[in-house]
This record gives structure tokens, C-alpha cells and sequence, in this order.
């Protein structure tokens, strides 16, 4: 069997930008040894909440390479040139792209990596391949688009698997309900519901806000905007406290001492978390307003509100829920809930569970690598979830170009491990990528 390099899980913008960073970090001739597992059936950056009139959060030069490499071909600006629209990107006057023109830059980019990105295949176990005493190899175990199961062997992982929808307990029970659903699969959840009149809107974060300005612009669609909070607040992008976002902050973050490390996640947590862009704010307020003016209440701004329980029948979704204010509990029926409540960011932990007695802590270097015990030789790397030791940073763009940088220079440090098969069995073509990739 072929002995990958490197396997990554996901092919979303983080493994994308590492596939790059180590092609652009391979001696001139030589191939890149790596594969790349995405389960949706093409390259896709959330696909279902790609809304008109939906921007960017960070500048687009915070794209897949210019921090690392301003010269690559593979930035934004180049994407641009490429499609003959600099010049009238320029006339735009923004640093925020729309999120539709960034899908479309990141699948340009993807679209240069097809041959080693199979698609529609997703990774369900990874487990230890032993020679000896010592774990010299990982076998990717996946599922294809025609549920066969798949074998790969790799040298080194990279989980860039991104976040799973965040589902509050009370609605566990209605899992499965067409009728409710997380925001991540908004488009097209709510396209099966034709009949849909009356939505509640669990949250107070951006994806909350932008489903409510797209119900908003659809005819006879009543909104209840449900929140446990007192208000909307906007996310904190002044530029001193954009400084967070620097990728030399990092470092700041992950050599705070562990015990003071929350409480610096916690005071800048506006920046990112149930805090959507002012303008979007405005945009909602205005709506809110024009009620006011018309005397006609469409929707609702339901604050301090908690939603205590759920249940569903033949005539709707019901919500019980708790009045902060006033300690009252009412129930509300709903043809539509959509939970814009967030994403966790613990998979790596299921993932890698055939693992555990060789990854006792799940705790990551400051490579992002995974520390392990002695006799596991092969290194894994997590994209994405480091949030606790690296930074807010972590779970966005900001930083993807510098850490692909950082992982890929981790990975060509990483000791030799023990041949898998005597050198025969190796094709002169795998020994020489191999060699390759320890750059
Ligand atoms: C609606 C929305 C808008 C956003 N806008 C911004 C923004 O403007 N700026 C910003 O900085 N951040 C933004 N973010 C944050 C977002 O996390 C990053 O933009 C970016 O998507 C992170 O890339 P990623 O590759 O780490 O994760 P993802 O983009 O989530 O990609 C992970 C990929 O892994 C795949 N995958 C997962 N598990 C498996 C498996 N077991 N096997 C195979 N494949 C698997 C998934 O299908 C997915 O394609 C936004 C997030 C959302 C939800």
C-alpha cells in the first residue's frame, strides 16, 4: 500500500492553505506525498449560509497565503487578476470581500489541488500501525460516496475538520425534525419548508443576524429573534484590539500561563462570539424601527429569553420558554426553529479515539502537533481547535497562512520514521517523494 506523507481530514480554507504552503515549500521537480479527505462532494466554504449580501469579517489580505508568502500565486489579489476583476475590485473600496467572491477565490485555489484532494469521502477512525513495540504509521480509516470503506497508511495527520453544530440540550429531542435545524444547514433546511410562517431564531451572533435579514426580505415569514441576552452587541474590530488577531500573538497567548489563559479568552470574547458586524446591526435596528413606524408587528425581539424545553406535533414546534425578566414560562408553536447557536470544536477528540493511550492529554505544542508518548512516531497536527492554548485566532482566518507556515516547517522536522516495509517494497518514486517533503 502506498505510504502517504501526510493525510489531511478536511479540505476546508485551513488544509487548503497547508497543501499550498507545502507545495510552495517543495524543492523545484519534486511532488507533493500528501492526500487530502473531504467528505462534501466538492470544495465548499459554508455552503449554506452563502446569503446575499453577506461579506467578509476579516481583510482579504488575511487570505490563504499573503502573510506567509505575499508573492504566491496563490492570494487573493492574483485570484482577482486571474478573473480579469482587479481593476473593479478596486473601485469597490473594501477589505471585505463577499463571502460569495471568497468561496469562489478559495475554490479557484482548491481546484489547483484536485489530484490530491479525493472528495465525498469522510474519516471515521484513525488507527495505530505498529512495527514492533512502536507506532510507525497511522491507517486512515474513511468511508467513500459509495459507503465503501478505504485504508490509507500515512506517516503524519493533519485534522483540519473545522466545527460541529452546537445543539442545546433542551433540543435534543427533536433531533431529526426536519423542522428544526442548526444554521449551518440554513439554505437548505429551510428550502423544504415551503409552508414556513412563523420562525424562531435561537441566538444572538452573526449567522443569527444574517438569517434575519434574509427572512426578513422573504414575504409572509413572521421572525421571533430569541435571546437570552439583553441585547445585540457588536463584535469589537478596532484596530488595537484587532492586534489579537496578529499572528505573533500567538505566541503572547500560548506563553500565558495556563491558569490566566481563560481569563484573556474571556475579555476579548466580543470580538468573535454572539457578536455580529455594526452595519448588520443597523440593518436589523432599521427593520425594527420601520415596525414602530407602521404600527404593524412582523417580528419580534424576544431578549432575556431562554428557551427551557421543546416538543413537536402535527401543528408545530413548541418552545417553552423562560421569561428572565419576569420569571414567567409561556410556550410559543413555531413552523420553523433555527438554532444559530454555534459550533463545538471537540471532534478531534472521537476522531482520534482508536489513539488515546498514545495521545493520554490531547494537548498540542505550540506546532499545533499533538503530544504524544515515546513509542508513537508518527506527528499529528490540529488546525483549528486549538482556541484553549492559541488564541481566538484559531478558529478563523486570521492566522491560517502563518500556521500552515508553522505546521509545515513542524513536519519537516519530524524525525524519520521507522520504514514501514523494507526500502524494496518502496517504489524509487514514493522513497524520493518522501524525501521530498522533509524539506
Ligand atoms: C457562516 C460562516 C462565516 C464565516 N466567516 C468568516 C470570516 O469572514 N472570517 C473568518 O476569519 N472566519 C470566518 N468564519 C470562521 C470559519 O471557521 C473559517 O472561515 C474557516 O472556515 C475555517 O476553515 P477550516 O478549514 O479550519 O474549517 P472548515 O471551513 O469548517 O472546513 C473543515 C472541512 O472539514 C470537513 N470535514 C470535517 N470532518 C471531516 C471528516 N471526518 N472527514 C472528511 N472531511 C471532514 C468539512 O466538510 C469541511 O469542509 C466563518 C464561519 C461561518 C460558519
Amino acid at each position: 500500500m502506498h505510504i502517504h506523507d501526510l493525510i489531511g481530514v478536511g479540505f476546508g480554507p485551513s488544509n487548503l492553505a497547508l497543501a499550498i504552503a507545502l507545495e510552495e515549500g517543495l524543492p523545484a521537480g519534486h511532488a507533493l506525498n500528501a492526500l487530502f479527505l473531504e467528505k462534501q462532494p466538492n470544495f465548499a466554504w459554508h455552503s449554506d449560509m452563502m446569503l446575499d449580501d453577506t461579506h467578509m469579517q476579516i481583510s482579504f489580505l488575511k487570505d490563504l497565503v499573503t502573510l506567509r508568502n505575499p508573492a504566491s500565486p496563490f492570494t487573493f489579489v492574483n485570484y482577482l487578476h486571474q478573473k480579469r476583476r482587479l481593476s473593479d475590485f478596486i473601485n469597490l473600496k473594501t477589505f471585505y470581500p463577499s463571502r460569495l467572491e471568497f468561496n469562489d477565490y478559495l475554490s479557484w485555489a482548491a481546484g489547483h489541488f484536485e489530484e490530491h484532494c479525493r472528495y465525498q469521502e469522510e474519516v471515521i477512525d484513525v488507527v495505530p500501525e505498529k512495527r514492533g513495540n512502536d507506532v510507525a504509521l497511522l491507517r486512515v480509516i474513511s468511508r467513500d460516496s459509495r459507503q465503501q470503506i478505504q485504508e490509507n497508511l500515512t506517516r503524519n495527520l493533519v485534522l483540519g475538520i473545522g466545527g460541529v453544530p452546537n445543539i442545546p440540550d433542551c433540543m435534543a429531542p427533536l433531533k431529526g425534525d426536519p423542522r428544526v435545524f442548526h444554521s449551518s444547514r440554513f439554505r437548505t433546511a429551510f428550502n423544504q419548508q415551503p409552508r414556513a410562517r412563523r420562525v424562531a431564531i435561537i441566538g444572538a451572533g452573526q449567522s443569527a443576524t444574517e438569517i434575519f435579514m434574509d427572512l426578513n426580505g422573504r414575504e409572509d415569514i413572521a421572525v421571533d429573534f430569541i435571546t437570552r441576552a439583553r441585547t445585540i452587541k457588536p463584535s469589537d474590530d478596532s484596530p488595537f484590539v484587532n492586534e489579537i488577531f496578529n499572528p505573533d500573538y500567538t505566541d503572547y497567548v500560548f506563553n500565558t500561563k495556563e491558569d490566566s489563559r481563560g481569563a484573556l479568552l474571556d475579555e476579548f470574547m466580543q470580538t468573535n462570539y454572539a457578536a455580529p458586524d455594526m452595519a448588520l446591526i443597523e440593518r436589523m435596528f432599521q427593520v425594527f424601527y420601520l415596525q414602530k413606524v407602521s404600527g404593524s408587528q412582523r417580528h419580534r425581539f424576544l431578549r432575556r429569553h431562554n428557551t427551557v424545553e421543546a416538543s413537536a406535533d402535527a401543528a408545530g414546534v413548541h418552545l417553552r420558554l423562560h421569561d428572565m425578566e419576569t420569571g414567567n414560562v409561556h410556550s410559543l408553536t413555531y413552523d420553523v426553529v433555527i438554532l444559530a447557536t454555534g459550533y463545538q470544536r471537540q471532534q478531534h477528540h472521537a476522531l482520534l479515539s482508536s489513539l488515546q493511550s498514545y495521545l493520554p492529554e490531547m494537548r498540542v505544542d505550540r506546532n499545533y502537533r499533538l503530544h504524544s508518548t515515546p513509542q508513537f512516531k508518527p506527528s499529528i497536527f490540529l488546525q483549528g481547535s486549538c482556541e484553549p492554548s492559541h488564541g481566538l485566532s484559531d478558529t478563523l482566518l486570521s492566522v491560517t497562512a502563518i500556521r500552515t507556515k508553522e505546521i509545515s516547517e513542524a513536519l519537516s522536522r519530524c524525525p524519520l520514521p521507522m520504514p514501514a516495509y523494507p526500502a524494496k517494497h518502496q517504489s524509487p518514486g514514493e522513497v524520493h517523494a518522501a524525501a521530498a517533503l522533509r524539506i
